[in-house]
């Protein structure tokens, strides 16, 4: 049930000689979801396939990816979308994929009731863009896998579909990737200068470890021991053993969050209960916060305000300013924040690996140009 995020761009806005535009995937036992898509996002996908293929033997097959997660329509963060389901497309992809991004409650208001969009809708509103890419033939039929287009106005919990002869629905709620048993994807009210959110992917708390070792001191079957781990209680040698004596406290569920671009503190990431990986922007350092303010986005040290917020077990920080040269700038303000909590802190670069592991503990791999340290 871990779950391992690579974040495949720490640049905002626009990339730079070492850092591209925004792109992620969270890997967990269901599949992959890939949250936002900036430009160039397929080639550093296939790369990123290609490295994990080389150093680590274990495959991000894009067969995997349940869905695609943007969380909102600027285009640092979606000028990538077209080209990479094309390109599923040219692979013969055949599984389902889903898509789902925020909008506001008027966009929804409108399109339900068959209007044109609302005069002041943003220009960089998802539902724009999903119109031009349906134009374009990203629809099932056009790319010749079952796609589906959900947009969300995420706080009032309201979702509609775009079908393919150009109808729209309004959905019950959110739905989930096909086939997905084990972890649920949740949008989160994020703030930011268009509709948007950040994306929460949780896996179910399972059940602790059998204990095989006092089993088999006592000799039991492997029907007995079956039994026992199915939960049933059961007899042997004329004593009761109780199956919850076999197993370990049963683990926590984990929880990741990817913020998007957001201003400090927002309301879904601050109120959730538990969050074992917040990877947060830091647009700017603290002589800016006037700016981030305005501008709607975070600085290093706001990030740490909101994973102290939601007690994060570690915070990651990335989406840096073009002004910003070293992370050890960002790590230093933000340590500050943290300087008396239990959260552990550290800030991407392109290609890094973070895994949350079964018990919670996170390790932030770094990518150094031939595999991955700690
Ligand atoms: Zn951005
Ligand atoms: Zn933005």
């Amino acid at each position: 049930m871990s779950i391992e995020v690579h974040i495949l761009g720490t640049a905002s806005a626009r990339p730079s000689s070492i850092r591209q535009v925004s792109g992620n995937l969270v890997s967990c036992d269901d599949g992959i979801v890939v949250v936002d898509a900036g430009e160039g996002f397929q080639t550093r996908f296939f790369e990123q396939r290609k490295r994990m293929k080389q150093h680590e033997k274990y495959h991000l097959k894009p067969s995997k990816v349940g869905a695609l997660c943007l969380t909102h329509g600027h285009l640092d963060h979606t000028w990538g979308v077209l080209p990479w389901l094309q390109s599923l497309a040219l692979d013969n992809r055949h599984q389902p994929l889903l898509v789902l991004g925020p909008t506001t409650s008027e966009v929804i208001d409108a399109l339900t009731d068959n209007q044109s969009l609302p005069v002041d809708t943003h220009k960089s509103d998802l539902a724009t863009q999903y119109r031009f890419w349906h134009q374009l033939g990203a629809t099932t039929t056009g790319l010749g896998y079952p796609i589906r287009w959900i947009l969300g106005a995420v706080e009032s919990g309201r979702w509609i579909e775009f079908l393919e002869d150009g109808q729209i629905v309004e959905l019950a709620e959110m739905p989930q990737p096909e086939g997905w048993t084990n972890n649920r994807i949740g949008a989160l009210p994020t703030i930011h200068s268009t509709p948007s959110c950040a994306w929460q992917i949780s896996s179910a708390s399972s059940p602790g470890k059998f204990n095989r070792t006092r089993a088999k001191q006592l000799a039991l079957t492997e029907a007995e021991q079956g039994t026992l781990a199915s939960g049933i209680d059961i007899q042997h040698n004329g004593e009761l053993l109780k199956s919850q004596d076999f197993r370990s406290e049963p683990l926590s569920p984990l929880t990741v969050v990817v913020s998007g671009d957001t201003a400090e503190m927002a309301p879904g990431i601050t109120a959730l209960e538990q969050c074992s990986l917040l990877v947060h922007e830091a647009t700017f350092l603290d002589d800016f916060s006037e700016k981030a303010a305005d501008y709607l986005h975070s600085t290093a040290s706001g990030a740490a305000r909101t994973a102290l917020a939601c007690s994060a077990g570690h915070l990651v920080l990335t989406h840096y300013g073009a002004r910003i040269r070293h992370t050890d700038e960002l790590i230093g303000e933000a340590m500050k924040v943290l300087a008396s909590s239990p959260i552990s802190l550290s800030a991407a670069i392109d290609g890094d690996r973070i895994l949350v592991e079964d018990s919670g503990d996170v390790h932030h791999l770094h990518w150094h140009g031939d595999g991955w340290s700690c």
